[in-house]
């Protein structure tokens, strides 16, 4: 789960990171109290959306002005201007679509001097099964071209578990980072400070870029990108609260309140399966007959005939979706419920794209009963290979 930079600053700010004072805003209106409590010389105003690159990003409109997502005002008035303009407008970025993402919260900050922009992220290494720090005296706006230019700038190590954040793992970062003195003791205490923070708040992802030396010669985290490990969620309702469920595919939010683990892709041929192994075979046997799917969508094993029905409507919502292959291995789940639900979700929001039906396992003769009678125009399939191959050929692939 992502969340934007202002609140990842409060988050940094909870575990003890240096971070910059600053008013999120979700209207112009509120732009002038903001800077003058904050107060000059210099804000910066920063559109919150869930992709980097705004620095350099441009906006649609041509109301919204010339400068990119991120703007240095010197004045209240140019604060307000810059609000007035960004909000409502459109940011596209090398992080979006080439639809870009309307602006729709910004951040006023108080802005800083800077002496050097570096970088930190930390990241969850899942080959080393270990947090692994990746740090960089090359910090600013593209570090992607620096670590595919110049990769030996970008320093990389693993943290032991069973150690910690070690006082030798502060002396790496500091080099990494270039600093040296009382700066090094601060990338020290900083690493140790984010380190168990990551832990703490189960985050898969922080990255701080970038990290400044500023005018008064400290460290200060100038941006915060955070992700959190969505299996942990459930140990962090004030996570789950920065949620911001308009940054999400519809059809994703919508899954979540019927505990379907669902994850849109760009293929035509809707997935309705029940476990995610046979959810990944499903999808890879799509493939092999020349088609894409259109998402990855696991009902689960105590799927109830609701459940069914909702994730019907969500495959069938998709404009995407030119055909629909239903899947299920009846273990725990019953094909006489993954029947009666598709049955039932077909009769009220109709079907105009070909369905074809594999069942197999508990009550499948009751499950494949229901189908038969039901009147419904769908294809029955035997066994997966025959489903994929059927699927494909009813989508013309
Ligand atoms: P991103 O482009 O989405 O990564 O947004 P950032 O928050 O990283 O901001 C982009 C750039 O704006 C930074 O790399 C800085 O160069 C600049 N910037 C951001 N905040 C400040 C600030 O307080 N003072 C100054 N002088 N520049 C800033
Ligand atoms: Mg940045």
């Amino acid at each position: 789960m992502n969340i934007h930079e202002y609140q990842g600053k409060q988050v940094l700010k909870e575990i003890g990171a240096p971070v910059s004072p600053g008013i999120a805003i979700f209207d112009a209106s509120e732009a002038k109290a903001a800077a003058e409590e904050l107060g000059g010389p210099l804000w910066v105003v920063k559109s919150q959306i869930h992709a980097g690159g705004r620095g350099k990003g441009k906006f649609i409109e041509e109301t919204a002005g010339e400068q990119g997502g991120v703007r240095l005002a010197r004045s209240v008035d140019e604060v307000v201007t810059f609000a007035e303009q960004m909000l409502g407008s459109t940011l596209v970025t090398e992080q979006t679509s080439d639809e870009g993402k309307v602006v729709n919260r910004l951040y006023i900050e108080h802005g800083s001097d800077i002496e050097t922009e570096l970088y930190l992220s930390i990241i969850i290494n899942r080959d080393t099964s270990r947090v692994s720090f990746i740090a960089s005296t090359e910090g600013g706006m593209d570090i992607e071209a620096v670590a595919h230019d110049t990769p030996e700038k970008v320093i990389n190590f693993d943290v032991d578990p069973a150690t910690g954040f070690q006082p030798h793992h502060g002396r790496t970062l500091a080099k990494a980072l270039g600093l040296s003195g009382q700066l090094a003791k601060q990338a020290g205490k900083l690493g140790k400070t984010l380190y168990n923070g990551f832990l703490a708040k189960d985050m898969a992802m922080l990255e701080i870029n970038p990290l400044i030396v500023n005018g008064d010669g400290n460290l200060h985290c100038l941006d915060a990108k955070i992700s959190f490990d969505e299996n942990a969620l459930f140990r962090h309702p004030d996570v789950v609260a920065m949620k911001d469920e308009t940054e999400s595919d519809p059809k994703e939010v919508e899954a979540q309140k019927y505990d379907l683990s669902y994850v849109a892709l760009d293929g035509n041929i809707g997935c309705m399966v029940n476990g995610a192994g046979l959810a990944m075979s499903t999808m890879d046997i799509i493939k092999l007959y020349g088609a894409e799917p259109a998402n990855f969508l696991d009902v689960g094993g105590g799927a109830t005939k609701e459940n069914i029905v909702a994730a019907f409507k969500i495959l069938t919502s998709d404009d995407k979706v030119e055909g629909i292959l239903i899947n299920i291995f009846g273990g725990i789940m019953k094909c006489d419920i993954i029947a009666q639900g598709a049955v039932d979700a077909v009769k009220e929001v109709g079907l105009e794209v070909p369905l074809v039906v594999r069942l197999e396992g508990t009550n499948v003769e009751a499950g494949k009963a229901i189908i038969d009678n039901s009147g419904l125009n769908v294809i029955s399939a035997d066994d997966l290979d025959d489903a994929a191959k059927k699927i494909v050929a009813a989508v013309g692939g």
